[in-house]
């Protein structure tokens, strides 16, 4: 049987641990296996659902303590932001379980146009196929609305990252996980009985897994790669922990964040102060070494691929000036792992490969600009358009370019994970993707609306319709 063997990212030398590569022939019994225990587990009261459900976040809960560190060594994200991510999977499965009832219930209209039930309806399996650098919290934004509506899941995590979600996983009832690359990924989106399909993760893999599902004719959702612009207004007000805030909202898990502040627009009048201020949080916050150690805030990248990917685009990014940002733990050595110095890059324009795609790593632009609505034009540039943050004291004008922003999700005064709720639906525009994950919307995106209607024309002493006729 072939394995997926992971090393830990920040010491290559060192095994965190092994999958078994799930071949198409096992993918396909997963696959019926879910479909048989569609039968059983659809059926069930929702609240008997949400019952195991919760069972399953408690059971996660408690072995926080141990998960986190294994998250750590095989991703590499900070053993803080570990226990995060973790623990932030623990309250949105919970969240789910509070919201679900009500959400999912039927709704029934008895009056004198007749009876018409609308009840929301599990799709059957969902096959969802998930990336590495949010592992746990990238597969429970599926796994909880999914199964608390009365689907069953398959599961197919990255090879970069299978381990912590394998352990999560099986604390939850009708799911499987599978193991794999893009292969186990295609025979699972493609497979007959899938009746939906979940996605997070690259545009390449995405637009394939489109096609593939809608080959079969399965609805998906996509949640793909953005290239967040935060947009300081002219009157912006940033306190000391807002520029630390700032800084890791680029250079949390080194950067490989879907909606990290990728971009940052100031403005010319305001650049100076801005950088001077920048760099000077970056030197207090910003910690590079090993995820184990406490005081680190930035692990390395996720591989040897990414980290010269990323390193080409800085080298690449003629005419700016890339300076070094934060500093290292006492000791850290980084040749041991994927490591990549964090930089702050001025001086390019928009055309640039660093400022007009999407780097995924350490290294963030500065742009300046002039006009709010030249910044609107520039922002909006591209074909991406998952998130956007808008920086100002004034409250009323934030939300009011955040509104023209072409992103799914706009933040204020924040960005990325601290933007974050539970109740906002979060997903992209354009080629960012399509459905959308938390939120009322979430829980939606995994039920079918079926309707069963009685017209009153057609009730015992009803007055009855023309053949063929319309009702009024
Ligand atoms: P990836 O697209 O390489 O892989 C994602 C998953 O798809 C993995 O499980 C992989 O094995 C599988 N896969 C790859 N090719 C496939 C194919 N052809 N058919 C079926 N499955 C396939 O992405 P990644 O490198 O793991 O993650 C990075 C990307 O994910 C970035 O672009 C990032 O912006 C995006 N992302 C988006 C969000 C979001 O919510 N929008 C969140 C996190 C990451």
């Amino acid at each position: 049987m072939d394995l997926i063997t992971r090393e830990n990212p920040a010491r290559v030398a060192e095994i965190v641990g092994s999958v078994p590569v799930t071949d198409p022939a096992a993918v396909d019994a997963a696959v019926r296996r879910a479909d048989d225990a569609f039968r059983g587990w659809s059926v069930l009261p929702v609240a008997e659902r949400v019952a195991a459900l919760r069972h399953g976040a408690d059971t996660v809960a408690a072995r926080l303590e141990e998960l986190a560190p294994l998250l750590a060594r095989e991703s590499g994200k900070p053993l803080a932001d570990s226990r995060g991510e973790i623990g932030f999977a623990v309250a949105f499965l919970r969240w789910v379980c509070d919201e679900a009832p009500a959400v999912l219930a039927a709704t029934e209209i008895d009056d004198d146009a007749g009876r018409l039930v609308v009840r929301r309806k599990p799709y059957g399996v969902v096959g969802c196929v998930t990336p590495w650098n949010a592992p746990v919290i990238l597969a429970m934004l599926k796994l909880g609305p999914a199964l608390a509506a009365g689907n069953t899941v398959v599961l197919k995590p990255s090879p970069l990252a299978p381990l912590t979600i394998t352990e999560v996983a099986a604390a939850l009832p009708a799911v499987q996980v599978i193991h794999g690359g893009a292969e186990t990924g295609r025979a699972l989106a493609g497979h007959p009985l899938v009746r939906k399909v979940a996605f997070t993760g690259g545009d390449a893999a995405g637009r394939e897994i489109a096609a593939t599902a809608g080959a079969m004719v399965t609805p998906a959702v996509l949640e793909l790669g953005g290239n967040d612009p935060a947009v300081f207004l002219p009157d912006f007000a940033l306190s000391d922990a807002d520029y630390e805030r700032l800084v890791m909202a680029s250079f949390a898990t080194a950067g490989q964040v879907c909606m990290a502040a990728k971009r940052l627009y100031v403005p010319r009048a305001r650049t100076a102060e801005f950088t001077e201020a920048y760099l000077a949080a970056a030197e207090r916050v910003l910690v590079v070494g090993d995820p184990l150690d406490p005081e680190v805030t930035m692990g390395p990248v996720i591989s040897a691929a990414a980290a010269a990917r990323i390193g080409a685009l800085v080298a690449g990014a003629a005419g700016g000036t890339a300076t070094p940002l934060g500093r290292s733990a006492p000791g850290h050595d980084p040749a041991s792992g994927y490591f990549v110095t964090p930089y702050l890059v001025t001086g390019l324009d928009d055309h640039a490969p660093l400022v007009a795609q999407e780097q995924f790593g350490p290294a963030v632009p500065l742009l300046t600009y002039d006009t709010e609505e030249e910044v609107l034009v520039r922002a909006d540039a591209g074909e991406l358009g998952l998130a956007a943050s808008v920086w100002s004291a004034d409250e009323e004008r934030a939300f009011a370019l955040a509104g023209r922003l072409g992103a799914g999700f706009v933040f204020v005064n924040t960005h990325n994970r601290t933007g974050m709720s539970l109740r906002a639906p979060f997903g992209g525009v354009k080629r960012s993707g399509y459905g959308r994950e938390y939120g009322r919307e979430g829980l939606l995106e995994y039920v079918q609306s079926a309707a069963v209607h009685l017209p009153a024309a057609f009730r015992p002493g009803g007055p009855g319709m023309a053949p063929g006729a319309y009702p009024g």
